[in-house]
């Protein structure tokens, strides 16, 4: 296949997979604007699955940055609202929304963290309401990522950047299934493989999941309700969409109040902009009690510090080692492939959907069934070859669910 076929595919992919936009569906993009060429590939794409309408919103780092550098102090709790009302226009009509990720993990490594916090809380509160309508099955929404040179030159430091962007590009053909003949039997082949995990996984209603490995000694009690999720998802409207390009996990939500131990990372973390190495913390009854980063520990205590919930998690997720993602070895600082390479739990707001009937309980009795609450969600990395991962069923005993990394049961 050339590149130009695999991108299509990719485009498709994405289409019909991943949005899995439907005839008479608006699809609207948000776009950086490097990624005009894939743009142009989906919008085609998805007027051959029947959209409606396909809207674009361009968007640019630098732009940011010069925002970050240069814009008055007091003016920084701004936002610029066009994508915000697209994404309460596509869950108030039931639209499908893609969002196609491709930065620097470093953009803004170096700008005022002060500043930043200030953008990033207004966002965070204005993509609340949206973010709340995705989490509950209102929009058939989806990721995807798209190889640049800033992003491609963090992954691969030691290439010219022509080679590193195609060696990027690569990756994510091969990790996405698009270099296969036929990508959307091949999806469906993985996601059928993976739902299967999460279908066992409910039926043992675990209580708890243990996790060891060196500097991990962490139990997650899991609320009563509980669900794991994982493969497709499914709107209220009865579209199946796979929210992420790739997905690897397995996932639910833990206990707000039933998290203990101590955890480290196995990756490092990118958040907004900074990437943030060697995360250690310590839970008590779910909550962060000492938190340390080798670098940049002051925006990590500043994600912590959000609201409430932040200091709380929201999902722990299962990735087995031998995850394409993984297997690649690639490290890639852009949460979207980093955390399918590996276990993974989230500060902040718990997904409706990983609680039984999550979807229609309100916020007060989403919490006081164990569910997390918070303007954030935050994937961190934790599994690795060296992790061991128990369920405790509801009579005690213990259930093997990863050792040294791989599964340890089958569906
Ligand atoms: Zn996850
Ligand atoms: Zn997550």
């Amino acid at each position: 296949m050339t590149f130009q076929e695999k991108l299509e595919a990719l485009a498709r992919l994405t289409v019909r997979v991943g949005n899995n936009v439907q005839p008479g569906q608006r699809l609207y993009v948000r776009a950086p604007l490097e990624t005009a060429p894939f743009v142009r590939l989906v919008t085609r794409a998805a007027y051959e699955a029947g959209a409606k309408l396909v809207d674009v919103y361009w968007v640019d780092d630098f732009v940011t940055l010069e925002r970050l550098r240069h814009a008055d102090p007091s003016t920084l709790s701004e936002v610029a609202e066009g994508q915000y009302r697209a994404r309460e226009d596509a869950a108030e009509h039931g639209d499908a929304f893609l969002s196609i990720s491709a930065s620097d993990p470093g953009m803004f490594e170096t700008a005022d963290g002060e500043r930043l916090a200030t953008i990033m809380r207004a966002v965070g509160a204005r993509a609340r309401p949206s973010l709340e309508a995705f989490g509950s099955g209102k929009v058939n929404w989806s990721i995807v990522a798209y190889s640049v040179p800033s992003w491609a030159r963090r992954v691969f430091p030691g290439l010219d950047e022509d080679t590193a962007v195609a060696k990027l590009w690569e990756a994510i053909f091969t990790i996405s299934r698009a270099d296969q003949p036929d990508p959307v039997a091949a999806w469906t082949t993985h996601l059928d493989a993976l739902e299967a995990r999460r279908d066992l996984l409910n039926a043992q209603r675990l209580t708890a999941l243990e996790f060891k490995a060196p500097g991990t000694d962490l139990r997650i009690q899991l609320p009563e309700l509980h669900r794991w999720e994982g493969g497709s998802s499914r709107t209220v409207h009865g579209v199946r969409y796979v929210p992420n390009i790739p997905t690897e996990e397995v996932f639910t939500a833990p206990h707000r109040a039933g998290v203990n131990g101590t955890v480290r990372a196995s990756k490092p973390l990118s958040y907004a902009g900074k990437i943030i190495e060697g995360i250690e913390m310590e839970f008590k009854d779910g909550r962060v009690t000492h938190a340390r980063a080798a670098t940049h520990e002051d925006a990590l205590h500043r994600l912590l510090d959000t609201d409430e919930g932040a200091a709380r998690l929201g999902e722990v997720a299962l990735v087995a080692s031998s995850s394409p993602v993984a297997k690649s070895g690639l490290l890639f600082q852009e949460t979207l492939y980093d955390e399918n390479a590996a276990c993974h739990i989230a500060q902040g707001r718990a997904y409706q959907y990983t609680l039984q009937d999550g979807n229609d309980m309100t916020k007060e009795e989403f919490v006081a069934s164990g569910g997390n609450d918070s303007q954030v969600h935050v994937d961190w990395m934790i599994g690795s070859d060296d992790m061991n991962v128990d369920g405790i069923l509801p009579d005690g005993s213990r259930m093997p669910v990863l050792r040294d990394g791989e599964w340890a049961f089958q569906p």
